[in-house]
């Protein structure tokens, strides 16, 4: 989907700002209990979006009819405004992970929501670099932008974890850049 900056960049702003009003609402209880389990739910939510990741660019926007179009604009024009839109994905990120864990537990769901929303936006983060910064090369945006540039260019199917290979070597999708200048 064609975004404008508004869209595009937005999510840069409401990912923070989600994350700062879960911690504080942890913090505002003053239980020190509440907050270790907010922590570690954190983690946990990070740990689980490398997957979550992973599993919908490969079987959502490489599998899913309408998905897949979507998802070939941005194949096709790599440096194009295209994604899904800002506030729409952090709706969607509560609707899935906060609303159902919410009523086992409020400061977990707010904790694992959080890691999720930190993942994402380091997933976006890296993504829009991996396409748009001028990385020195030795850096590590520099290797996780060549190896997204193996996704779009090299023409075999793999590599659909964008801040780490992890998944990719679970599901043995994942392909070695050869040493070349990123596209
Ligand atoms: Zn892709
Ligand atoms: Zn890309």
């Amino acid at each position: 989907m064609n975004l404008n900056r508004f869209l595009y960049f937005g999510d840069f702003i409401a990912c923070p700002l989600a994350i700062a009003g879960l911690l504080l609402a942890v913090l505002a209880q003053g239980d020190l209990t509440a907050l270790g389990m907010w922590c570690l739910a954190f983690v946990a939510g990070c740990m689980a979006w490398t997957l979550v990741e992973y599993a919908v660019h490969r079987w959502v926007y490489h599998a899913v009819p309408y998905f897949d179009k979507m998802h070939d604009a941005h194949h096709q024009e790599p440096k194009g405004m295209i994604g899904a839109p800002s506030f729409f994905s952090v709706a969607l990120i509560f609707a899935i992970f906060y609303l159902p864990l919410y009523f086992a537990s409020h400061v977990f769901a707010g904790g694992f929501t959080s890691g999720i929303l930190l993942g994402y936006t380091a997933y976006m983060l890296v993504h829009h670099a991996s396409h748009h910064w001028a990385l020195k090369p030795g850096g590590l945006l520099y290797r996780l932008r060549l190896k997204h540039m193996v996704h779009h260019f090299r023409g075999e199917e793999g590599n659909y974890g964008v801040i780490t290979s992890f998944w990719d070597h679970v599901f043995a999708t994942y392909i070695e850049p050869q040493r070349r200048r990123a596209s």
